[in-house]
């Protein structure tokens, strides 16, 4: 194993770890093994790993999300340069705008930057609530913004949003429930403004993937054909057919496979043309979200990947509407994405340190035989020593039948404890000296094939899975793990990812695979008293809100990277933001840190006047609660090398 290593580029693990294939041209490594991200599309790249050792050097430790700022510019123009593409080559009539959607990163300079990038563009933005609303309508600050106004709506909402009209904005209230209708009517008529109004339709096409469930017939928003109807005729008995300026549908996030989206956009703009016959003066055709990121690399309708590419999504939104608009002679629409995913999951990576690693394999040498070894472990070891004289898969069943009795030799009291653990560890050599051979001999019987699972290691990471990557543990989605350095050296351990909760779901055991998921993912050994710092990308949608507090541990650091042509490394962190400290967390659930220094300093008084406690230790046992009252709530690693710990559980 150790003399491959000279054989071994970065190239290689570029390739292992699939970076070139997910990364959308955003990611790659360099020669010296670096991860590097390109957040601008030219030459220009930011190594990560000198990101983290700025950060460091102005106190902040992962774990840590890296935000590449130029990188959501980029994807701005590169989805608003897809369309301009595709309306060029289809000759098409209208144009296109985007809208960002609040709920995807609502985190300001996320918004801000794709707000500028998109300004110049025609971008606007999507608000789904009142609090998203609000934001939406304080950074709408030039005239004529555009602001698409979806989710749930109260009569407060209603006149938020008529207020980004009385303001100039180009407001458009979008009527997602039957009911809505006549409450924006009568919000409308009081307040004397005329509203821009579009609706959203159900339709019958299914997105696909994870979140497919967001149109049909039980989705929760959205109109069917009678409804539209229904709305339609509230409008002209109120004088505002007029109003209607946009149709709208979501078929869910994540839509892995085009044909879904060429279904809806078709079904759509069916209904566009019919509504324009009926004389309501639409301009724009929403196609909502669900253009899909590629996170396995696999450009495949795979959960985790999608079959299609960013110009070919807008090609076929552009050329369908087109084909029914001819169709039906009517002019076409400008035309709206309401893309979230696809903006800002590249711009954010997330950094873990792994502080451990959890090993069933024993190092070191074997025990020594003696004449009163039992018979067991002498099994055992002759087992491990003939390792030609047997097929593997024999030697496995053996290894098998002898632990068992080990067991059971140990529950009848036969056996000592420290014998039941030679026995066992012996087992573990056992099948690590199977899984070489195996390798060797290149084939492996079926049984045997999760043995690389089975001996995998567990690499300790300081994080939460439950506060930084929810959907891994709720839906399962996956997300392209890397090492962001080391990579000119070959990755020899299989591991899998456990993190710091005590909650036996954190952990990170399936990694993308083309099409496929892998149990476990190849490192690099950890080098005691060597940090060992690995990324996890494309996290930048969906995540960054969604953690929750398990085990209390809050919101990690955070850095904001630009590029800068003049500074040595080509950037600048321009913003840095502290995670969650522990008082912080205390008290969203009413712990207030005053208190608890009460309570604790009257135990400590306690045990001073009964002389449990010296007066000088008492003082230095409150500082260290009130000093880590204010700490962070993830493991200060700053102190303690990386140990190793074997585990002798199975
Ligand atoms: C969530 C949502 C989006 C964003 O979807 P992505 O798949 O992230 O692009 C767009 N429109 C509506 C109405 C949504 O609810």
């Amino acid at each position: 194993m150790e003399k491959e290593a000279n054989s071994w580029d970065a190239k290689q693990s570029e390739d292992y770890y699939g970076l070139r294939r997910w990364g959308g041209g955003h990611f790659s490594a360099d020669e010296k093994g670096f991860v590097c991200a390109h957040p601008a599309g030219d030459g220009r790249r930011i190594q990560l790993m000198e990101v983290i050792e700025e950060a460091m050097e102005s106190g902040l430790k992962p774990p840590m999300t890296i935000r590449i700022q130029d990188l959501l510019r980029h994807r701005v123009e590169l989805l608003a340069g897809a369309f301009a593409n595709a309306i060029e080559g289809e000759k098409y009539a209208g144009r296109y705008r985007g809208v960002f959607p609040i709920k995807v990163n609502q985190l300001r300079e996320v918004v801000e930057e794709i707000r500028d990038a998109g300004e110049p563009l025609g971008f606007g933005l999507e608000a789904g609530s009142k609090p998203e609303l609000l934001i939406a309508l304080a950074l709408s600050e030039k005239a004529g913004s555009l602001l698409i106004c979806n989710g749930y709506k109260d009569p407060a909402y209603i006149r938020l949003a008529l207020l980004g009209t009385q303001l100039g904005r180009e407001v458009i209230l979008v009527v997602e429930q039957p009911s809505e209708a006549d409450a924006i009517i009568k919000v409308a008529q009081e307040i004397g403004v005329t509203p821009k109004l579009g609706i959203r339709l159900k339709l019958h096409s299914n997105g696909e993937g994870k979140w497919k469930n967001s149109s049909g017939d039980d989705a929760k928003f959205g109109l069917s054909i009678s409804e539209v109807m229904t709305v339609l005729k509230k409008l002209q008995k109120a004088r505002l057919s007029d109003a209607l300026k946009l149709i709208h549908f979501h078929i869910g996030s994540q839509v892995t496979d085009i044909l879904a989206i060429k279904r809806a956009v078709v079904e759509a703009a069916r209904y566009y043309c019919e509504l324009r016959k009926l004389g309501h003066p639409i301009q724009y055709l929403d196609v909502g979200g669900g253009l899909g990121i590629d996170y396995d690399g696999s450009r495949s309708n795979f959960e985790s990947s999608m079959n299609y590419s960013l110009p070919e999504y807008a090609r076929d939104v552009v050329f369908n509407i087109k084909k029914v608009c001819e169709q039906a002679e009517v002019p076409e629409p400008d035309i709206l994405s309401e893309s979230g995913r696809a903006l800002v999951a590249p711009h954010s990576v997330l950094v873990l340190e792994v502080v451990d690693r959890i090993a069933k394999v024993p190092e070191g040498p074997l025990p020594r035989k003696t004449k009163r070894t039992n018979h067991v472990i002498k099994d055992l070891l002759y087992t491990l020593e003939e390792s030609k004289k047997h097929s593997q898969l024999e030697r496995f069943h053996d290894a098998q039948q002898k632990r068992a009795e080990a067991e059971s030799l140990f529950t009848h009291g036969y056996l000592d404890l420290k014998n039941t653990a030679i026995a066992e560890e012996l087992y573990w050599r056992i099948c690590d000296d199977i899984r070489q051979n195996l390798k060797r001999d290149g084939y492996i019987p079926e049984e045997l094939e999760d043995l690389d699972t089975l001996l995998a290691e567990q690499y300790v990471c300081n994080f939460s899975v439950f506060q930084s990557l929810l959907d891994h543990w709720a839906l399962g989605q996956l997300f392209p793990v890397a090492p962001l350095h080391r990579l000119q050296e070959e990755p020899t351990t299989e591991a899998t990812l456990v993190d710091i909760t005590c909650d036996s779901d954190g952990k990170i055991a399936k990694f993308t695979d083309l099409e496929d998921v892998r149990p476990t993912l190849r490192l690099h050994p950890v080098e005691p008293g060597k940090p060992y710092y690995l990324g996890v990308f494309l996290v930048g949608a969906y995540q960054d809100i969604m953690g929750d507090l398990h085990n209390l541990f809050g919101r990690v650091n955070e850095v904001h990277v630009f590029l800068e042509d003049d500074e040595e490394n080509g950037f600048y962190i321009e913003e840095t933001i502290d995670g969650f400290s522990t008082n912080e967390i205390l008290d969203l659930i009413q712990y207030k840190e005053s208190d608890l220094m009460r309570r604790m300093k009257t135990q400590i008084d306690t045990a001073i006047k009964n002389d449990t406690v010296k007066p000088r230790e008492g003082v230095r046992l409150l500082n260290l609660f009130s000093e880590q009252l204010k700490a962070k709530t993830y493991l200060d690693t700053s102190s303690s090398k990386t140990r190793t710990r074997r585990n002798k559980a199975r």
